[in-house]
Parts: structure tokens; sequence; C-alpha cells
């Protein structure tokens, strides 16, 4: 019983693996359905929180244990081999993903968090959201000079949130090796606000 989940398990992990160092198109075959079904699994919400967004639901992928743990594996396919220090994730979806990640490459975890959330001394950096204005904050020691560092969210849509968080990590000294996203929504060119950080989607609409 056990043997034959062990091998279940090992057989659909390898199918999500990539064939070649990481690259836009280092996608195995088999990923590619794999991409599929997690696209499916996004729910649209229109007119949430407001009218006119078009909001991106991941509940449906958190749920489901196998897109769960495929949403997962994308990003830790891009994160191994290299020598990352921290994952820095973004309030709040952006913990979801990006603890796991760290915990499976066995390195630090960094939240950034809505202005008024972390209890320490933080950093403070001011953005425009999709939807709105707010504020990121960062402890001030959770990230050490020269500390090779991956950003991690699940959606980025006009790009503001993540720029004020690259803001953050350099201000800590952090070097940003790279921002991974579940989601981009192409058509905000959010991806312009993060250069010349290299940027990593899965899912693209
Ligand atoms: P932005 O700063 O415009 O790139 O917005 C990215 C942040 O806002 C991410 O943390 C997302 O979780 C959230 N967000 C923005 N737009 C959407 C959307 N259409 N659907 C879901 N989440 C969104």
């Amino acid at each position: 019983m056990h043997a034959s989940r062990a091998s279940q398990r090992r057989g659909y992990r390898s199918e999500l693996r990539l064939t070649s160092a990481p690259g836009p198109l280092a996608f195995a075959p088999m990923a590619l359905d794999t991409l599929e079904k997690l696209r499916a699994a996004v729910r649209d919400v229109p007119d949430f929180p407001k009218k006119g967004i078009v909001f991106k639901d991941i509940t449906p992928v958190l749920s489901d244990p196998v897109l769960f743990h495929a949403s997962i594996d994308l990003f830790l396919d891009r994160c191994r081999g290299r020598k990352i220090d921290k994952i820095v994730g973004i309030d709040a979806r952006g913990f979801l993903f990006g603890s796991a990640v760290a915990y499976e490459l066995g390195v630090g975890f960094v939240p950034i968090r809505k202005r008024g959330k972390l209890p320490f001394q933080t950093e403070i950096a001011s953005y425009s959201l999709e939807y709105g204005e707010a504020e990121m904050e960062m402890h001030i020691d959770a990230i050490d000079a020269g500390e090779q560092v991956v950003l991690v969210d699940d959606l980025l849509a006009t790009g503001g949130t993540s720029a004020a968080a690259a803001v953050l990590i350099r201000k800590a000294g952090g070097q940003l090796l790279e921002a991974q996203f579940l989601i981009e929504l192409e058509f905000l060119h959010g991806r312009k606000q993060l250069e010349p950080t290299p940027v990593i989607s899965f899912l693209k609409y």
C-alpha cells in the first residue's frame, strides 16, 4: 500500500520535471498538461474586490492536493541548483506558496506584509495596486547584506506590489535573483516595473 502510493507519487513528480536549466522553454511536454490543469483550476471571480476587476482565485488550486503539490513544484524546479538564502513571500497569498518552497529548499522564509502587521522595526515601501494604494513592510533584520533572495507571489498584475518588495529587499542589502509568480496578467505589463530583475510566471493571461 505504502510502496504503491510512494511510486505513484514519484511518477507524478517526475512528470513535472524541467528538461534543462531554468528558462522560458524548459517545460517538458507532460508538464504542459499539468499547467493546463492548474490553469483550469484558477477561478475567475468578476467584480472582486471591486467592479471591473476579474479576480484570479487560486483557492481551488490550494484545496486540491495534487494541484497544490504541482504548483509548489513549479517554483521548486526554478529554484533547485541555485544558491538561495531566503525566499521572500508577499502578503498574503505569497506566503502560501513561498513558505512551502522555502521549507522544501531548506532556506529561510521572509514575509513582506501590508503596513501595520509586523511587530518589530520595519522598512516601508509605498506602491499602487491594480485596485488601490498601499504600503508594504519588512522587518529590518529579515535579510542580511549579500543574501541571495527569490521573491514569490501568487500573481503579477501591475507590478506595483512586487516592485515595492524589490525595493525593500535591496534596501536590506539582499540580492534579488528572480521574481516568481504562479500567474501573470501579461496585458498589465507588470514585469516592466521589476526591471532589471528576471521575472518568471507559469500561467499567463
Ligand atoms: P500588482 O501590484 O498590481 O502587481 O498586484 C499584485 C498583488 O495583488 C498580488 O499580491 C495579487 O495577489 C493581488 N492581485 C492583483 N490583481 C489581482 C487579480 N486580478 N486577481 C487576484 N489577485 C490580484
